[in-house]
């Protein structure tokens, strides 16, 4: 049994709420849809991939539970759909013409879609309906790639990104995680490529232009996810493989060997994997995140490839998503902790046993250091673990709020439980909420009731709110501490004020974080033949590795380094991840003198960047022109 006491607390702490609507934590204002009155059970897909016009274009049938018979309408989310008929479909298969309209278009949310229900619907009986449509070459989930953007350079490609609400701009549906659903998807391709998605992908899948795919377990509509690629795969472990292009293969199985050690290391913590295979795709560089969690199938950036396996966390950190976010979700963005603050913690524990401590504790702190960053730019009423959130850009709620503050939340329970109590926990939550959507009221009713209360006097309940609902960070919060970290930034302040030559600097044995720690404690005032020196000692205008390089070249950014910006515009334009190019434009729109160049050189890479990560490169720009202009 789970207490409601929680939702007073939290209106008490909102007291700034003012009058009108009365806000509600657990209601997802990133929806039209009316999931009150119908709820998606199961969602068919029939699409043909058309890459000469850059479109999907077929049909989507969905499988209603009705829950309120008085309803006249089924709203659904769409974004730029070209919707070209809706039908009921009867028992028989027959299909009745249904009315339908458009809402007026929100830039944020889309167009909802308004569908006439039928007079007769009862709760009893499943409302089947179907929509013929197609989609625009500007959806915002799926980034067509012709043939010379991607490795092979001979065909093209197409992927989704559904995450956060991404799905209604290539499926016309009820877009909200608090909601899961089954599919199953017909797509048809051109001959030589392959189709993969979020469900049961087969290795042997014959390449006839036609796939079929069932996704059995019920999931939130932001992980469908659907590539379509001259894309090939090798199998690394016994439920593992990488799919990517044949160019990327060799290099990929390598990088990520220990996906099957990982998976078998997770299983063994957090309880049974319910996905099937685990598999891995190996995207071009215009992917726009580190990887996404698309369940039985990680969609992933090839800035991994670093060719020493120093990048790998962001694979433990996919992995685990298995667990949180893609078996147990967040019920709306606001809750978006629940997800990525848990995954996060599971990540160091996995990185803790594939690595060492040490390594996990190095990731610790950076993710700590940019944590502090974002509460700088955050505003504090978006700084709390579940903060109030009914409007804005569901892609960037809070920066790394809900990541970083999260794990620190979950580690702090760890500290005063300790790790065996911290570890049954966790296996009777991911056991209880399994195939769930849970707002973050719950999740603290559930740790109320199976460990506070269980063993009182350790944290109580005022505390755990106060991560919840409170910004900033509570003063007993835990500060990751690494002693390589710590030598680093000793060095880098030895090396600058000229105690020690650059030989002395002992970086062979460093990891890719020691050396970025030593970069950001660099101090403000090097001398331009310091950091020319320190570039041709280090190599670092020519690393290979993505986070090193996004590192150096926010700090060439930043201190006007130019003999580095031809390199600085080399990486912007070698990489499409968000968080490898968006910090290093805002470094040149915010260093005074460099707005118009950081524009320039966007004009010069946009075309081979996602639409994500174009719409938060022109957030960076809009908002420096603004400040350059005195506006507030
Ligand atoms: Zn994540």
């Amino acid at each position: 049994m789970l207490r409601k006491l929680s939702l007073i607390a939290f209106t008490i702490l909102l007291g700034s709420c003012g009058g009108g609507d009365a806000y509600d934590p657990a209601h997802d204002y990133f929806t039209f849809a009316n999931t009150n009155q119908f709820i998606t059970r199961h969602i068919a897909l029939d699409l043909e991939v058309d890459f000469a016009a850059e479109k999907l274009r077929g049909s989507a049938v969905l499988y209603l539970k009705v829950i309120d018979d008085s309803a006249e309408t089924i709203t659904l989310d769409t974004r730029d759909l070209d919707i070209k008929s809706v039908a009921v479909v009867a028992e028989d298969g027959s299909l009745q013409a249904a009315t339908f309209d458009f809402g007026d278009t929100d830039a944020g949310m889309g167009t909802p879609l308004h569908i006439a229900a039928p007079d007769d619907i009862d709760t009893e009986t499943e409302l089947v309906i179907r929509i013929a449509y197609e989609t625009s070459p500007d959806a915002s989930a799926l980034m067509w790639l012709p043939a010379e953007l991607t490795a092979g350079g001979k065909q093209p490609m197409v992927f989704s990104q559904s995450q956060a609400i991404h799905a209604r701009s290539w499926i016309p549906l009820q877009d909200t995680p608090s909601i899961r659903v089954t599919y199953e998807a017909s797509i048809s391709t051109p001959v030589e490529l392959l189709a993969v998605m979020s469900a049961n992908n087969d290795p042997l899948t014959p390449r006839r232009g036609e796939f079929h795919f069932e996704m059995p377990q019920p999931i939130p509509s932001y992980l469908i996810a659907l590539a379509v690629g001259n894309l090939y795969f090798a199998p690394i472990g016994e439920v593992t493989g990488v799919y990517t292009e044949p160019e990327l293969l060799d290099a990929s199985v390598y990088e990520f060997g220990q996906v099957q050690e990982m998976m078998d290391v997770a299983v063994a913590n957090f309880g049974p994997y319910q996905w099937g295979r685990y598999d891995l795709l190996v995207l071009p560089p215009s992917f726009p995140y580190g990887g996404m969690e698309n369940p039985r199938l990680s969609f992933l950036t090839p800035s991994l490839l670093a060719g020493d396996r120093s990048l790998v966390s962001v694979v433990a950190h996919e992995l685990a998503h298995s667990w949180s976010g893609n078996l147990v979700t967040n019920a709306t963005w606001r809750d978006g902790w629940l997800n990525e603050g848990m995954t996060s913690y599971l990540e160091s524990r996995l990185m803790e046993i594939i690595y060492d401590v040490d390594r996990a504790d190095e990731a610790k702190v950076l993710d700590y250091e940019e944590l502090l960053l974002n509460f700088e730019s955050v505003p504090v009423e978006r700084q709390s673990l579940a903060p109030r959130l009914d409007s804005g850009d569901a892609d960037d709620v809070q920066g790394t709020i809900h990541y970083h503050k999260g794990r620190l939340f979950l580690e702090h329970l760890e500290i005063e439980f300790g790790r065996d109590r911290m570890d049954q926990f966790l296996l009777a939550y991911f056991d209880e909420f399994a195939f769930k959507t849970i707002t973050s009221e719950v999740f603290l009713d559930y740790l109320d009731d199976e460990l506070l209360s269980v063993i009182p006097d350790v944290v109580s309940r005022d505390d755990a709110e106060g991560w919840l609902y409170q910004p900033g960070l509570p003063t007993d919060a835990p500060i990751p501490f690494s002693k390589t970290l710590s030598e680093a930034t000793a060095h880098a302040q030895s090396w600058a004020s000229g105690e020690i030559e650059l030989q002395d600097i002992p970086t062979a044995n460093w990891s890719p974080q020691a050396m970025r720690h030593f970069i950001n404690s660099l101090p403000a005032d090097l001398t331009r033949d310091q950091l020319v020196a320190l570039d041709a000692h280090l190599g670092l205008s020519a690393t290979s590795n993505a986070e090193i390089g996004r590192t150096w070249f926010i700090q060439v950014a930043t201190r006007r380094f130019e003999p580095a910006y031809e390199a600085l515009e080399l990486h912007l334009n070698r990489f499409g991840r968000t968080r490898l190019v968006a910090i290093v434009y805002e470094a040149l729109a915010s260093n005074g003198h460099d707005l118009e160049l950081g524009e320039a050189m966007f004009e010069r890479a946009r075309h081979a960047y996602h639409p994500i990560t174009i719409t938060a490169i022109e957030r960076v720009f809009a908002r420096a022109e603004a400040d350059a202009n005195g506006e507030v």
